[in-house]
């Protein structure tokens, strides 16, 4: 049994395997400093590996994929909540976009309560 998730974009289905969490982190030349002082960005990213019917794997955004059905039973089918209105939970500063350290809501870098 398996749980198919489609890909927003495409409307194409495939095989949710797994989910990850992903690093990213990003370096660019300042507007005075140039290189001396590079302008540097870092967050993280929620993915979900996928698989078509090949068995090719890939690793996709978890915002641009939605679950379709699990074990055979179409989602819309089951006794769960239209949606979910708890706070989700954040990863970057929804302010300065620095990521937070785990367990942590006070961005480090602009002091917003996130
Ligand atoms: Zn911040």
């Amino acid at each position: 049994m398996a749980t198919i998730v489609e890909i927003i974009q495409t409307k194409e289905r495939a095989v949710l395997i797994g989910s990850g969490f992903g690093a990213w982190a990003a370096e660019r030349p300042s507007l005075w400093w140039g290189n001396l002082d590079p302008h540097k960005e870092n967050g993280f990213l929620e993915t979900v590996a996928i698989s078509d019917r090949s068995g090719n794997i890939q690793w996709i955004k978890s915002q641009d994929v939605r679950v379709i059905e699990i074990d055979g039973i179409p989602i819309s089918q089951m006794d769960i909540s239209n949606e979910i209105s708890i706070p989700v939970f954040k990863t970057q500063c929804s302010r300065c976009k620095k990521a937070l350290t785990t367990g942590n809501t006070t961005c480090s870098n602009c002091g917003l309560e996130n």
